[in-house]
């Protein structure tokens, strides 16, 4: 059953086994777990419910009903926007489907640095044959790459580099290009259209519109957890919800997992709370090409084709070196990736057409702490502190380049970037000014997909805020299954890792339920 928030309109008093927080890949997933094993599950979310016919395909009115703050959440400093869903099915309803698996360097990289011995490819096999048929994975017809993505991999077969077709949770995809607006078409295969009616079916009770504020250790290791329902859009406060429980699965994703276990005063004792994040930073890059040469990149897939051939996966936190993606389908931001204004964005987005979009990926270490201010209302909230490292800085400089040369063998004439005080490359022999590339707050906008970290694994409370099932290290019964726990960052995307790592503790605790 889903109850939307209008549908509320008292107070709420219930009571069950297991309560989910949050319904995105984390909480999708636990919920099918525990209502398969014939417990009573509550799923509690803040966004709304949205469905196909929802999905308008307009920027301007789905950032704001589906994405956290409206798309516009950033580190404290401005400089990356951390984009995250909010909404029944989280961040899988607004991702580009791209299914990707946890490294297998990044599993020996946990396992030599953390200790994480059943984090093995083996323990995680049955995980990742559940989840890819829950998901229908499998590679990307053909017929939906797009001439924008497909350049990356013409370009890469023929200067002899890796490169590859991804492959997705897609069932009947019609390439509209509108993933990061939702699916129109019901083809995106997200928590919203596989586990989570799944789990309603099973008789798990889905709220939307119901934001959990904290939660109460009771008597006997019971739980209450107190949320409100909030008015869609506003979010405003409407009723207040008790919910009185032996079990809560925490699924709020990196950033609002620790804060509801902060509220809670359940960070005595973990010192790595809200510590230790990653944010995979990346950069849009545009390539004005020869006018015959189409792109349409909001067209077809957006997100098809790989280019690995500097991937490193030997690098001390697992995944390191920088890859490019293509990616498309959202005009509206992508055209402030000239950072022009006038004249020069008229003359840009005239080019559109035949403009290439690509991600430029460069992998980092945890160095992000979310950081607690404390509201007028007396609630904490997170705010994300991140530094980039002068490892980092480096090696997106010479990601930077190696992209830009990589596009002007592609046939290029002008490379743009999201920066008002770095002017266009026109030429390979305009390489060496990204040397001088201003990476500071201001001067550039980056984007992080795939925030993780702020309750990794570890093998007790000193380096980790769960252990390897995934369960916190003080308190019985209270479990975290979203991106919040990994140790590093675990692939270049993290919808399947985040989801299988929730399947192996989920499907072990059902067994034992
Ligand atoms: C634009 C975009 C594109 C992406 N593309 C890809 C891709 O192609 N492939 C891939 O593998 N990954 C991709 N990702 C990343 C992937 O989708 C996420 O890493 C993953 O969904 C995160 O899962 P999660 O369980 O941690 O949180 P989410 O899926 O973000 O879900 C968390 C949910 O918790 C809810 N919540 C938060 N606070 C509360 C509260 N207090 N009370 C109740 N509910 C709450 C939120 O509203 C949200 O719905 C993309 C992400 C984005 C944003
Ligand atoms: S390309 Fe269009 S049809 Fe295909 S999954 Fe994305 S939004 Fe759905």
């Amino acid at each position: 059953m889903i109850i939307q928030g209008h549908e509320i309109f008292a107070p709420l008093k219930l009571k069950t086994h297991s309560v989910v927080v949050g319904s995105g890949a984390g909480g999708g997933v636990a919920a099918y777990h525990m209502a398969a094993a014939g417990l009573e599950t509550v799923v509690l979310e803040e966004g709304g419910y949205f469905q196909a016919k929802d999905f308008n395909q307009r920027e301007e009115d789905m950032m704001p009903a589906l994405y956290r703050s409206k798309g516009q959440q950033t580190t404290t400093d401005g400089m990356i926007y951390v984009w995250q869903g909010s909404t029944f099915g989280g961040s899988t309803v607004i991702n580009t489907a791209d299914a990707t698996p946890i490294e297998a360097e990044v599993l020996h990289h946990w396992q030599q640095k953390f200790g994480l011995s059943e984090l093995t490819e083996d323990n995680l096999a049955a995980s990742y044959k559940r989840v890819y048929k829950m998901l229908n994975v499998h590679r990307l017809e053909d017929q939906i790459l797009n001439a924008n993505n497909k350049l990356l991999l013409e370009t890469a077969n023929r200067l002899g580099y890796k490169a590859g077709v991804f492959e997705s949770n897609r069932k009947n995809c019609v390439g509209s290009g509108y993933c990061f607006q939702g699916c129109a078409y019901d083809a995106k295969q997200g928590t919203n259209l596989t586990y989570l009616p799944k789990a309603s079916e099973l008789g798990a009770r889905i709220y939307t519109d119901v934001r959990v504020d904290r939660i109460e250790r009771l008597f006997g290791g019971k739980y209450r957890v107190h949320a409100t329902v909030v008015a869609r859009g506003s979010r405003k406060a409407r009723h207040p919800v008790e919910i009185d429980c032996e079990r809560i699965i925490m699924a709020a994703g990196t950033v609002h997992t620790p804060a509801i276990l902060k509220r809670s005063g359940f960070d005595k004792g973990l010192p790595q709370l809200g510590k230790n994040i990653s944010l995979q930073p990346q950069i849009g890059l545009s390539a004005v090409m020869p006018d015959s040469q189409k792109m349409t990149s909001w067209r077809g897939a957006p997100q098809s084709i790989y280019m690995s051939e500097f991937d490193d996966n030997h690098a001390e936190h697992g995944l390191g070196g920088f890859r490019m993606e293509g990616v498309g389908g959202m005009v509206g931001i992508f055209s402030h990736f000239g950072n022009t204004i006038g004249h020069d964005h008229k003359r840009l987005m005239a080019e559109y057409p035949n403009t290439h979009f690509s991600a430029l990926l460069v992998p980092d270490q945890p160095s992000g702490t979310l950081d607690w201010e404390w509201g007028p209302d007396g609630k904490v909230k997170p705010k994300i502190q991140y530094k980039l490292t002068e490892e980092w800085k480096q090696r997106f400089k010479r990601g930077y380049k190696t992209a830009a040369e990589f596009l002007f063998e592609a046939g290029a004439r002008e490379i743009n970037c999201n920066s008002p005080v770095f002017g266009p490359i026109t030429s390979p022999d305009q390489l060496s000014r990204i040397d001088e590339f201003p990476l500071e707050p201001g001067m550039v906008a980056l984007t992080s997909a795939h925030v993780q970290g702020s309750c990794r694994i570890g093998l007790n409370a000193d380096v980790g805020v769960v252990d390897q099932n995934l369960q916190l290290h003080n308190l019985d019964n209270i479990f975290v299954v979203d991106g919040s726990v990994m140790p590093t960052t675990a692939s270049t995307h993290t919808m399947v890792p985040i989801m299988v790592m929730a399947d192996r503790a989920m499907h072990k605790l059902a067994q034992g339920a």
